[in-house]
């Protein structure tokens, strides 16, 4: 994503939880088509690790979930892969929904010593049925219903910033939609895997799941964990 920045273009890359902190680089092209490399550096963050003792049925899926979770993997990583070339309006989004937000980006649960990757997203607590927004102006590129996500819904703004709610209990958009900031894509539900009603929300940049709050207004005092 570049931004105009004053004179200049600021270029901003989702760096995904996976990455090693170090060296790394992005590759600009001019219009004449000439790369020039930059390197930057990727400090460490730290994350929450929580192990969990359960029973081995709940942690192994059957084959036949499996084979649905790997084709459904393949399909999001496909959306989420949808570049368009416009700027967004902002990238201060709109919290999608009011309600408690847990500060539960980067966790990683680790089952009976299996590792599980890493929370990707932002869960705002609300009760069953409460409106969700859009959290920008954007187009509706994919609506589903996931083993994990449940209904789920990804807008993309433009410039690989595409937002996704999932566990929906309703959805009413449709592929091809365009959504202005704030207007109702769905309601909250429980939908997929998960223990009660909530929004799971997703911002991804360059396909890399990054941490909402950075992109949302504070929590209001009353509603921080
Ligand atoms: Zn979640």
């Amino acid at each position: 994503m570049l931004v105009p920045h004053g004179t200049e273009w600021l270029a901003i890359v989702g760096i995904p939880l996976s990455q090693p902190p170090g060296v790394a680089s992005i590759d600009i092209r001019d219009t004449a088509g000439s790369p020039t490399r930059l390197t930057f550096r990727v400090l460490p963050a730290h994350y929450h690790t929580q192990r969990l003792k359960v029973s081995p049925a709940q942690v192994d899926l059957a084959a036949a979930d499996l084979q649905r979770v790997t084709g459904e993997r393949a399909h999001l990583q496909a959306a989420l892969a949808t570049f368009s070339p416009q700027t967004p309006a902002t990238l201060r989004l709109l919290v999608p929904v009011a309600g408690k937000r847990s500060s539960s980006f980067g966790l990683r649960r680790i089952f009976n010593g299996e590792s599980r990757d890493p929370h990707s997203g932002m869960d705002i607590g609300a009760p069953l049925g409460t409106v969700v927004i859009a959290a920008a102006d954007g187009l509706v590129i994919d609506v589903g219903d996931y083993f994990f996500n449940g209904n789920t819904v990804l807008v993309d703004h433009g410039s690989g910033l595409i937002t996704m709610y999932c566990h929906l209990a309703s959805i009413g958009v449709h592929p091809g939609q365009h959504l202005t900031s704030g207007e109702p894509l769905g309601t909250v539900g429980a939908t997929g895997r998960v223990t009660g009603p909530h929004l799971h929300f997703g911002v991804a940049l360059n396909r890399a799941f990054v941490d909402p709050a950075l992109f949302l207004p504070a929590a209001p005092a009353a509603s921080r964990p």
